[in-house]
């Protein structure tokens, strides 16, 4: 049978997407996070949540036999979409045909030129993520200050509480922190294994982040701001001084940024908020 009798229309389905798998000898690959959305009332929900109208710009991660990429090319959108796996730019030529607004670019997302690929004007991302990697990808995405407005992900859900979490929380770390110092965030949906195929091992969720036209708090010296968040984070049984110390600050200026910004040094990292963090390392600036 040609890989062309086989192509369902609407992707997002299991029937659908066994076929196409089937007609292009694929299986999803562990390695590469390849677990395939097969319902259509998640693939409308995130197009939803990132509020994807005629004439958007989206930077879509990963995206696979063309599910999602659908959903948002259905919406108007024109998609550029990065994907590492090299056996998949054959299936989406043929999955997506005809969708004149889809630019594919094979490539690992985290080596690509996401300016020289997205040019001029701002865009939105969205992306059902590969697992094994979601936090480098969304702190190379917040971290290079590209002109993006709204990030919209599918994440384990453990990942979407740590986004999300508040200080004082289990979950609360240096992603919560960074996370929020860049964006406004909210889960906006609960996505069970089955709604995947394969299923994958943990639940998931979708993550709307909109992105702050400045940061949430001021810092003097951002590089600075993270490292005191990642030393308070690194050692989070230490008390704050301590690991401090423990993350190469002086010993002498810790004591003094503790009397400036007048924080109890015996405090532990994860309950300090955005704002202490920010006084905390300008004291130490
Ligand atoms: N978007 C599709 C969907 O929703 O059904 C597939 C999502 S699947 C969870 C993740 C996709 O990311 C896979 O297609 C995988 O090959 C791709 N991927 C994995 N690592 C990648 C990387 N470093 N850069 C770009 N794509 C990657």
């Amino acid at each position: 049978m040609a890989a062309n009798d086989v192509i369902h229309p609407n992707i997002a389905s299991r029937d659908a997407t066994m076929r196409i798998l089937k007609a292009f000898g694929l299986h999803a690959s562990k390695r590469l996070g390849q677990n395939f959305l097969i319902d259509k009332g998640i693939v409308a929900g995130i197009v939803r949540a990132a509020n994807v109208s005629d004439g958007d710009r989206v930077l879509e991660i990963g995206p696979g036999i063309g599910t999602l990429t659908q959903g948002l090319l259905e919406a108007g959108a024109y998609v550029t979409a990065v994907e590492l796996d090299k056996k998949l730019p054959t299936v989406l030529s043929e999955t997506l045909k005809g969708y004149e607004r889809f630019t594919l670019v094979p490539g690992d997302i985290l080596k690509v030129d996401i300016p020289a690929l997205m040019g001029e004007g701002s865009f939105k991302v969205v992306a059902n993520l590969p697992y094994y990697i979601t936090t480098p990808i969304l702190m190379t995405l917040l971290e290079r200050r590209l002109p993006i407005t709204d990030m919209v992900t599918m994440v384990q859900k453990e990942v979407a509480d740590r986004m999300g979490a508040r200080p004082g929380s289990k979950d609360y770390g240096s992603l919560s922190v960074a996370v929020q110092y860049y964006t406004e965030v909210e889960t906006v949906l609960a996505v069970p294994p089955r709604s995947f195929l394969p299923a994958p091992e943990v639940d998931s969720a979708v993550v709307a982040c909109r992105v702050r036209e400045t940061p949430a708090v001021t810092v003097q010296d951002e590089k600075l701001f993270f490292r005191v968040v990642r030393a308070a984070f690194g050692q989070r049984r230490k008390t704050l001084s301590n690991a401090l110390k423990g993350g190469g600050f002086p010993q002498e200026a810790v004591a003094e940024a503790f009397a400036k910004t007048g924080l109890d040094p015996k405090r532990r990292g994860e309950t300090l908020s955005l704002a202490e963090f920010a006084s905390l390392a300008d004291a130490l600036a």
